[in-house]
């Protein structure tokens, strides 16, 4: 089921117009649908059931504190990445024990307030790592539980900026080094081996990579086991793919499926770390045309809209479908345009040559699967303030973040008195 789309020619979230949002809360907004979002859930909730397993939402995805609420009262956990993120799985209600530190540089500072929070698993990533949190862990007099994360060098098939998984990414340590590392973590006095940690990368569309991966940690659990060690959980990471264009992703089912296949046996707890498949098709990005600007070769659509408010398409080369809020008639004329922000830099557009109808300064536009990567990497840059977040649930509908006003974004910074006081310098 969808829950975007056109009702009496307007385009709807669920049951409100996104027309009727952008009149009170103003362009751009995002704008996430409460019933996708448990959709997504569900689906994991009834997957798992009867294994012995548990969603750590990957809150880097979408840190609104909305959503996360949504996703801890269906059950589940976060996987974290830094102390902002901790404090605000904490402020949205996951309870600490739930929490999966992830990460590949973490600081002592960071780690000790992991430990002082209750945080119940931190994935380490490297053997200096080891050593820090076992130093920080001492100094509270705690035990730590860990993973630690294997690089198990498999070909994700993905964008080569959020891929993980092979030789020469930065994260885990590479399968054929981590055996020495668990040995190490075992001679630790502060730290508890708890399991192994995989994270393949991220928009996964095809289940091959996951298969082989679990292939290899699975192997590697039994000689780690051999070795002495008490593996009982495997966090096998997020990473599954959602729709931007035409892919097909595999269906949570399957995905559960070929987990469920490949740790027959290995008698461990799974850990699923989520984060684009939970949210990324539950949200858009709503954007009122400013002006149409023809070109000699092509048409420029500037929206107000821009690479700050979402990075994607110029960061990854990501394709997002543009669609008119107002629904055009079946046979409105096309133009070739490009939908572009007024940012100044070539690299600021949303979508190039794409055939839409004609669109005129004062239409909205809806950029669709823009729930996960959107507004987590915006940023202020020209001046802009961030764009606000609207939850849509049936037929209500709640601003989560304002947009914050231009006095307030000034009113963080402070100019040196020295050149208050006049000085020359
Ligand atoms: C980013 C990340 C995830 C989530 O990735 P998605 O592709 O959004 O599912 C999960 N685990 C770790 C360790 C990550 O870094």
């Amino acid at each position: 089921m969808s829950f975007f789309g056109y009702k009496k020619g307007d385009m709807h979230a669920e049951g409100v117009a996104l027309k009727t949002i952008a009149a009170q809360v103003g362009t751009p907004f995002y704008c996430y649908s409460a019933g996708a979002l448990r959709a997504a859930m569900g689906e994991f909730n009834r997957g798992m059931k009867g294994m012995n397993a548990s969603v750590h939402y990957a809150l880097k995805a979408n840190p609104s504190l909305a959503v996360i609420k949504l996703f801890a009262e269906m059950g589940a956990g976060a996987d974290i990445v830094s102390e902002g993120e901790m404090m605000r799985a904490l402020a949205a209600g996951v309870p600490a024990r739930k929490i999966i530190y992830s990460g590949v540089g973490k600081k002592a500072t960071e780690l000790m307030a992991a430990l002082q929070a209750g945080v119940g698993q931190i994935n380490v990533e490297s053997a200096a790592e080891l050593e820090t949190l076992n130093a920080v862990a001492g100094q509270l007099g705690k035990r730590a539980d860990i993973t630690i994360r294997v690089n198990p060098d498999v070909d994700a098939r993905t964008h080569a900026k959020i891929t993980t998984g092979k030789k020469g990414n930065k994260f885990g340590i590479d399968i054929d080094l981590a055996r020495a590392a668990f040995a190490e973590a075992g001679k630790l006095p502060h730290l508890r081996i708890v399991g192994v940690a995989m994270h393949i990368g991220s928009q996964l569309t095809t289940l091959a990579p996951y298969a082989k991966s679990l292939k290899k940690v699975g192997k590697f659990i039994a000689q780690l086991r051999a070795d002495g060690h008490k593996i009982d959980r495997f966090d096998v990471g997020g990473g599954l793919g959602i729709v931007y264009k035409k892919e097909k992703p595999p269906s949570i089912a399957d995905f559960l499926a070929v987990v469920k296949k490949e740790t027959k046996g290995l008698d461990c707890e799974l850990s699923f770390e989520p984060g684009r498949r939970l949210v990324g098709e539950a949200g858009v990005l709503v954007s009122e045309v400013i002006l149409v600007k023809p070109g000699a070769s092509k048409t420029f659509v500037i929206v107000d809209a821009a690479m700050n408010d979402l990075i994607r398409p110029t960061l990854y080369e990501a394709w997002h479908d543009i669609m008119p809020v107002r629904q055009p008639r079946p046979d409105a004329a096309t133009i070739r345009c490009d939908i572009v922000g007024p940012i100044c830099e070539s690299g600021d557009y949303l979508a190039q040559n794409r055939d839409l109808p004609r669109l005129s300064a004062g239409d909205l536009i809806m950029v669709r699967s823009a729930g996960a990567y959107g507004a987590a990497m915006a940023s202020t840059y020209n001046s802009r303030p961030l764009v606000p977040e609207v939850m849509v649930d049936g037929t209500r509908f709640a601003v989560t973040r304002p947009r914050p006003s231009i006095e307030d974004m000034l009113s963080v910074e402070r100019i040196p008195q020295w050149m208050k006081n006049g000085e020359k310098t």
